[in-house]
């Protein structure tokens, strides 16, 4: 076994953290307050080719692979989760959808724009009632003269509804198979079509500065043509992707408990308390301890689903272990470098305020804990 990075990997780890404590770290307090959506940032990471970085360089990626991303996501998060998420979801539910299961066609026309972070790519899989239970899609295409119409409604969207938001992915009821069950399949709406209507954003506990908003379909007509893959393959494509998806929201949570760590160990090194600082005593060096030594296991978890996945073998096990894992993870770091500012903790200067936020989607996005724990046990038989 080789635990170390390659120097490709080491390089980009290096250039990433650079570039989130130089040009994120000063403005993420002000992007979280002005619930304000980071497009500067995005058109940078976008010139450096972090907006597609697992994607092949012909169709505009950096040719990157699932470990490079998985490193880019953790160092971005360890400074800020609202960028972080913006890129992550691009890629993982935006993007991926287009270059799995994409015609030629589609890969040409959209993939270019995606990588480049010129266009944002959106995945609409959640519904009113359909979250955990994504399979209960209420949202119908049917093909009317050569095109499909479709109605219904997505909910927590995220990045479909910036100026830069290009298309989303959605998944709909097209008709249903022999047994009478619905068949699903994934469409691509471009952002524009008339009948698609992106809603206000909503007002979150955290991830202030990413976009996330409902979506609504009224008679939305879009090409015959913008059928994902075969008819009927929308279930099968979306499990697939959000395995894939789980590998990143993994590295989130990696990347937010070590900021929170990082943060933490400065502050207990400054703040002094009967005399000495407070990184001195047993109870505050006992947390530290602990964070260190789980944060290191979760990483190697999260690296080892990227290892499998880069090499082609079954990484959905793995995955949902390093997400079940790294949100819950992320909860307690935030939550105890909170602890260790004290009353500082609370007020939102202090990054670690805005972590504490930031870190709880983690265990519901892209699959809640106990979903993980269903994936889990499945894997394992139970
Ligand atoms: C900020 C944000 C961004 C998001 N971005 C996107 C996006 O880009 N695209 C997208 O499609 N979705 C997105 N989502 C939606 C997210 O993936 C869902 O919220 C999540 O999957 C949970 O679905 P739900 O909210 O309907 O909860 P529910 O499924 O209603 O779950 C409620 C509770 O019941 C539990 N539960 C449900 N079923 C079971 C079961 N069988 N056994 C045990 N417990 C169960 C859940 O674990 C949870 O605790 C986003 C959500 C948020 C908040």
């Amino acid at each position: 076994m080789d635990f170390a990075l390659s120097p490709d990997h080491e390089l980009l780890r290096r250039t990433v953290r650079d570039f989130a404590e130089q040009e994120v770290a000063p403005v993420a307090e002000a992007l979280d307050r002005e619930k304000r959506f980071p497009y500067e940032i995005v058109a940078k990471m976008g010139e450096l080719g972090w907006m597609g970085i697992p994607f092949p360089e012909e169709v505009g990626g950096a040719g990157g692979d699932t470990l490079a991303y998985a490193l880019a996501v953790e160092e971005l998060t360890r400074v800020d989760s609202s960028v972080a998420i913006t890129m992550c979801a691009h890629t993982s539910l935006g993007t991926q959808p287009i270059h799995q299961f994409g015609s030629p066609e589609q890969r040409e026309r959209l993939l270019p724009d995606l990588c480049a972070g010129r266009r944002l790519g959106a995945f609409g899989l959640t519904e009113p009632e359909a979250g955990s239970d994504a399979g209960n899609t209420r949202t119908r295409a049917s093909l009317q003269d050569g095109e499909w119409v479709v109605n219904g409604t997505k909910q927590f969207i995220t990045n479909a509804g910036t100026e830069i938001s290009g298309h989303v992915a959605i998944t709909a009821v097209t008709g249903s198979d022999e047994r009478g069950r619905p068949e699903i399949s994934n469409l691509i709406v471009e952002n524009g079509t008339p009948g698609y209507e992106p809603g206000e954003p909503y007002r979150k506990m955290g991830w202030n500065a990413s976009d996330t908003r409902p979506l609504t379909f009224s008679d939305c007509r879009v090409p015959q043509d913008s059928l994902l893959g075969p008819r009927g393959a929308g279930f099968r494509q979306f499990l697939r992707i959000l395995d894939g998806g789980r590998i990143g929201v993994a590295a989130m949570g990696v990347g937010l408990a070590q900021g929170a760590l990082d943060e933490a160990l400065a502050y207990a090194q400054e703040r002094r308390a009967f005399g000495r600082p407070i990184s001195k005593f047993q109870a505050i060096q006992a947390k530290l301890a602990d964070l260190s030594s789980e944060i290191e296991a979760a990483r190697l978890l999260t690296y080892k689903a990227a290892w499998l996945k880069d090499r082609g073998r079954d990484f959905t096990l793995t995955a949902a272990q390093a997400k079940l894992k790294t949100g819950r993870l992320a909860v307690r770091a935030s939550e105890e470098a909170v602890q260790i500012h004290g009353g500082y903790g609370y007020i939102e200067e202090y990054p670690v305020c805005r972590f504490y936020r930031d870190a709880k989607i983690l265990t519901i996005g892209e699959g809640t804990d106990e979903v993980q724990q269903m994936v889990i046990a499945r894997a394992l038989g139970a």
